[in-house]
């Protein structure tokens, strides 16, 4: 039993092999942004073909969504969604306790209140039951979260949806490339939203989104959404009149170039990066007490962020006080050298936008529907899963981390085969 680098041990993963870039930058990357800066079509409006719009047919095309509208963020893609399907002042959206906050804000950007409903413990998404649960009469849509990569239940959240009357948004912006039941993910409900933001599986340069549908009238609401109003159409002069509420949502023309780029090598990476993960998967699966990401069945994980969940009993600690092996585990793994985080450290319903109701002056939206039950005692699977887990993020997104992960691997083995230890210092930690 080697001894722990948290000890003095030596690390499993050697400090000159722990960097790994993301994105990564390739010499077609760089030729497309300076071909954009050459190109004199730097705006999503510029007429006939330019970089955006070359995006939204790539990208449309690639995963088989019948629209897609560029926009400047994840965020942004969300809200036009929202707007577009006519949510609006005093509606309620169900979203996941458990998500990145721009899930929670966007019902919010539209004056609608963010419902929070909790998650499965196994896949992290919406629970269909407690969506259910959290419908009246109010509710106007359902944002599910294919959190991590991992696809949401879509069958029962679309035969919910189709039940009781409301729209569904897919937030997919850490799932390009999943697939449930072989559709691409964002294109199962009304409408989608992906995020280029750099730390996504498809990034770009700095920030982008992208709304996709299958609904013509939903993308042209977009369109005009995303600029002014406005109805802009190639061969057509803009005539700057705004034919409905708008914002200045585009897409920048370098950015939707340098993605444009990275598309023509998703498919190899994600070759990659599926065979890496799976191997690596398969190493972590048989240690004791540590539960491996998996998905729903007939669905493609595209892997995101991993995240492990870990059993204080397997440990012989009580199972009430989870976060002290969390965090035991947390410091012996980042000492051997792999770079174990919190992904949330609350759940949404907890953060102080929605606890204190900071909404648009006098408690609107909120002051508008019931009173929230209060934070702690609700979304009891959420708060589970953010007690008792850990994430890895990024590096496992690169095609060449085959080693890093084995390296990984090694660092999970050896800290296992001290188990005596990890539950001696859990134990002084609680
Ligand atoms: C990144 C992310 C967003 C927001 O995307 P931005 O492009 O950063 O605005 C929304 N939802 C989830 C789940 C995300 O991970």
């Amino acid at each position: 039993m080697s001894k722990l680098a948290a000890f003095g041990g030596t690390a499993a993963v050697p400090k000159d092999q722990r960097r790994v870039d993301w994105p990564l930058i390739e010499d077609e990357d760089r030729k497309a942004v300076l071909d954009t800066l050459e190109g004199a079509r730097l705006v999503s409006n510029s007429d006939g073909a330019n970089p955006v719009s070359i995006l939204e047919e790539h990208w449309a095309r690639r995963f088989g969504f019948g629209h897609c509208v560029a926009v400047s963020t994840g965020t942004a893609a969300l809200s036009l969604a929202l707007a577009a399907v006519g949510v609006g002042p005093g509606d309620e959206v169900i979203v996941p306790a458990l998500s990145f906050i721009a899930t929670g804000l966007a019902p919010v950007h539209q004056m609608a209140v963010p419902v929070f409903a909790d998650v499965d413990p196994v896949t992290f998404n919406l629970d269909p039951d407690d969506v259910e649960r959290r419908i009246t009469d109010r509710t106007a849509a359902i944002i599910p979260v294919h959190l991590h990569g991992a696809p949401a239940d879509m069958d029962r959240i679309t035969d919910i949806a189709r039940r009781h009357g409301l729209a569904v948004i897919e937030d997919a912006a850490q799932a390009p490339g999943a697939t449930h039941r072989g559709r691409p993910v964002g294109g199962i409900g009304d409408a989608g939203a992906f995020s280029l933001q750099v730390t996504k599986n498809i990034p770009t340069c700095g920030e982008g989104g992208l709304f996709v549908t299958g609904n013509a009238e939903l993308a042209e609401s977009v369109r005009r959404g995303r600029q002014f109003g406005e109805v802009i159409e190639s061969g057509r002069e803009r005539d700057y009149v705004s034919y409905g509420l708008g914002w200045n949502h585009k897409m920048n023309a370098i950015q939707a170039a340098f993605t444009d780029a990275q598309l023509t090598r998703f498919d190899a990476y994600e070759d990659a990066r599926q065979r890496n993960v799976a191997d690596f998967l398969a190493r972590l699966a048989p240690l004791p007490g540590l539960r491996v990401p998996t998905a729903l069945p007939d669905t493609t994980h595209a892997w995101h962020i991993l995240r492990f969940r870990f059993s204080p009993a397997a440990f012989g600690l009580d199972p009430a006080r989870p976060e002290a092996l969390r965090s035991t585990l947390r410091r012996l793994l980042r000492a051997e050298g792999v770079p174990m985080s919190q992904y949330q450290l609350m759940p949404l319903p907890d953060q102080k936008v929605f606890v204190d109701r900071v909404g648009f002056g006098d408690g609107h939206p909120w002051s508008l529907t019931g009173t929230p039950r209060p934070a702690g005692e609700d979304h009891p699977v959420a708060r589970a899963v953010i007690a008792d887990s850990l994430t890895l993020q990024k590096r496992h997104l690169h095609p060449g981390s085959g080693d890093l992960l084995r390296l990984y691997a090694d660092a999970f083995e050896k800290v296992w085969a001290n188990a005596d230890m990890v539950t001696t210092l859990a134990e002084a930690a609680s």
